[in-house]
């Protein structure tokens, strides 16, 4: 599908963004069927750390979700907005103020394994922001700005919470990998190849579009080979997370 011309300038679409349903009423129908339903899925260490946590600090790990986690939940909404709220016109895009529903939830379809995630319900028709008027939202831009933004701001606003009030530290479990909290050392025996799983609760399932995506877990593993034959011959190095980190800019801004 051909990128729609975007209307308006940049910053027409940080507006609030409009309630879709309220996720808080179990008893509602939820949200409308044909609505998107974003997942976004924590790294795998998140999910072990808080099922330790539930088993001695109950009321630590739900603090955490109601309270941290919904800092994360915020900056995917605001994000998501101001990068992809548009709504789709021939062949015209124009600023428009999505319709969208949140909720985060500790564990997928079973209460078995804590799976850390949220939902991100959004509408598939929007008010754009000049005329008032509804139309289809521009799913393309939305599907991109997910790829290119709004994950990229989920992981560095969990690794700041989770950091900030759990006094975790996010390292590379192994080269060329995703970022996974090291200390505590929740990463020991993961391989980035673990199903995260997708959640339908409690509405029953709806398109859903799994953050981070197949391929971005494959661009991933590709990675992790690419590093590891560097390393192989000598021109990479890496240093295990149970060992000193090296020096960063963020250490010595100034000699940088
Ligand atoms: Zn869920």
């Amino acid at each position: 599908m051909a990128r729609l011309a975007r209307m308006g300038r940049y910053g027409d679409t940080r507006v609030a963004p409009r309630v879709l349903f309220d996720a808080r009423d179990l008893a509602c129908p939820g949200p409308p069927a044909d609505a998107v339903d974003v997942q976004f899925r924590t790294p795998l260490s998140v999910s072990l750390l808080l099922d330790r946590m539930l088993d001695h600090h109950t009321e630590q790990a739900l603090t955490f979700l109601t309270e941290a986690y919904s800092e994360v939940v915020a900056k995917t909404v605001s994000e998501l907005q101001l990068a992809a709220g548009y709504v789709a016109d021939g062949s015209l895009s124009w600023p428009a103020r999505l319709e969208l529903a949140t909720d985060a939830h500790l564990f997928n379809n079973d209460e078995l394994h804590v799976r850390v995630h949220h939902h991100l319900w959004i509408g598939r028709t929007a008010l754009a922001l000049h005329d008032g008027l509804r139309r289809p939202v521009d799913l393309d831009g939305i599907q991109l700005s997910l790829a290119n933004v709004v994950w990229s701001a989920y992981l560095r606003t969990l690794d700041a919470v989770t950091t900030r009030d759990l006094g975790v530290d996010w390292r590379e479990p192994r080269p060329g990998a995703a970022l996974e909290i090291t200390a505590p050392p929740m990463h020991i025996g993961l391989t980035g190849r673990e199903d995260l799983g997708i959640c339908s609760q409690p509405w029953g399932p709806r398109e859903v579009w799994e953050q981070p995506t197949a391929a971005r877990l494959a661009f991933q593993a590709e990675q992790e080979r690419d590093v590891a034959r560097e390393i192989e011959r000598g021109v990479s190095s890496w240093v295990p997370p149970d060992q000193l980190r090296p020096l960063t800019y963020r250490d010595e801004p100034d000699s940088w």
